[in-house]
This record gives structure tokens, sequence and C-alpha cells, in this order.
């Protein structure tokens, strides 16, 4: 008999919340015009929330009202940096402001007021949620990690690496989340993505730039389309970053308690021997 192996191994159902089989989060990174344009209304549409990586001050595209007006949606706001440090090798990146530029010490800084930015946007302590610029996880011309960093201050942070993480089939690092483009490829494999997703009882991260305008978009009919893919089933369980990551990590504490417990030697797993 022919057995074929899906791409993604498929986890025990029972993994996620209210009998829901899967997990779709959608995040939406820089802070762009055509979120507030687009995202936003689809996003009410759908009665769904979404996770907003963006950025403040010199980089700042959105006005406090844009901000508030996100927030009292109900969506997330989450972390980005504010300079938006990418590596050098981008002929896009400013002077000064490339990874390679930073040190450890302008990077806590960049970090901590980024943060103070959610928190004064109504993100509750020790729940802010972040996302690597350009999926870059280094700094410096040493290019050392600055995870460590993001890590004291944050809840969990998406990365830019390709792919739908399976939580239920072990630990995953919720400092390096994996995710999906929502700008590549067609409709076609956006929506094969959540199919993938499904099968596996997978977390399927969705990164969106521009939808319907801005760069690396994705067209507001395929970004309306996935959402309406992801509200006709019934088995996917449409949560935040924050949300997703949160149910994760107490998933994942339980099962290391569990196993902490069952270490063998203890009175009640060791072996009799007459
Ligand atoms: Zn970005």
């Amino acid at each position: 008999m022919l057995i074929s192996f899906p791409a993604v191994a498929t986890a025990q159902d029972g993994y996620w919340p209210e009998g829901k089989t899967f997990c779709v989060t959608l995040t939406y990174d820089d802070g762009l015009p055509s979120h507030l344009e687009h995202a936003l209304p689809q996003l009410k549409a759908a009665a769904f929330k979404g996770t907003f990586f963006w950025l403040g001050e010199e980089v700042h595209r959105w006005s406090q009202d844009d901000l508030d007006q996100v927030r009292e949606a109900g969506h997330e706001l989450a972390g980005h940096t504010i300079f938006h440090p990418c590596p050098r090798k981008f002929d896009w990146v400013k002077a000064g402001n490339a990874s390679e530029d930073y040190n450890d010490e302008r990077m806590a800084k960049e970090l901590d007021k980024n943060l103070a930015n959610q928190i004064n946007n109504g993100v509750e302590q020790g729940t802010a949620t972040f996302a690597y610029p350009c999926g870059c996880t280094y700094i410096d011309e040493d290019k050392h990690s600055y995870v460590p960093l993001v890590k004291e201050r944050f809840f969990a942070a998406r990365s830019t690496r390709n792919g739908i993480e399976v939580p239920g089939n072990g630990n995953i690092d919720l400092f390096d989340v994996k995710t999906i483009a929502g700008d590549q490829h067609d409709l076609a494999f956006q929506l094969a993505q959540v199919d993938a997703a499904k099968e596996a009882n997978g977390w399927l991260v969705f990164m969106f730039h521009g939808v319907g305008g801005d760069h690396l978009a994705i067209s507001a009919d395929d970004h309306r389309e996935i959402l309406r893919a992801l509200q006709e089933d019934d088995s996917v369980w449409v949560a935040t970053f924050q949300e997703a990551a949160a149910w994760v990590k107490s998933k994942q504490e339980n099962a290391n308690a569990k196993q902490d417990n069952a270490e063998p030697g203890t009175p009640d797993s060791a072996t009799k021997v007459k």
C-alpha cells in the first residue's frame, strides 16, 4: 500500500480551544495606510481580530487617531521596532539604521520605547508581541542575535521563516514563529495553506504587508477571499498572535509539567523488581 505523507506532519485533534481543529492568525506589518483603508473594514465585516505590528516615531505612518481606531476595533497592536532596522544589503535601508548599525544598548533602548508605545496604546503589560523587521534577528557588525533582548520584553515573536507551525506535535519556539507571506503566489496558493493547516491541526500565521495598496501587497479582493474561506469554516479558530501564542504557551507549560512529574525513578513510576 502506498502511503503519501502530507507536507506538514499532522497533530492530534483536540489541541485547540472550543472544539476548533486548527488556528489561523492574521498579521499586518508596518502600520500601513492600506490596513486602515482595506484590511480594517474587511476584518470588521468578517468579525475577525488581527494583529498589527506597527512602527512609531520617524517612520510612523499612523496618526494617534489611526491607532485608536485599530485598538477600539479590538485588534492587537504589537511591536516592530521604531526605525525598522534591516540588513545593509537592502538598498532601501537608510544609512545609520541598518541592523549592522545597532549594538545591544541601542536595540534595548529602541525595544523599550517600542514596548512603551504598545503599553501607552492599551496593551497589557507582559502580553505585547513582536515581529522582527525583515525577519532579521541579528544586529551589529558581528551579526549577533538580539532575540534575548526581545525575550526580556515581549511575550512572543513572529519570524519571517516560511511555514505552518504544528504545536500539537511538540514544543515550538514562541520567539521564532513561522509564517506564510500573503503577497506570495496567488489566491489558490494562500487557500491551499489554509487547507494544509486544517489537515495538520496546525497554526497558520499569515503575514500581510499592503492590502490593496502599499508595498508587498495582496489585492483587496484576494484578502477578502481568504477571510471568506475562514468565515465559512466552523473548525477554524481565528485568533490574534497574542491569543494563539498564549494558548500554545499554556499547553506547552502543562505538557512540560506533566513530563517533569512522570520522570522515571520517582516512586510512582519506578518499576518494581522482585
Ligand atoms: Zn516590517
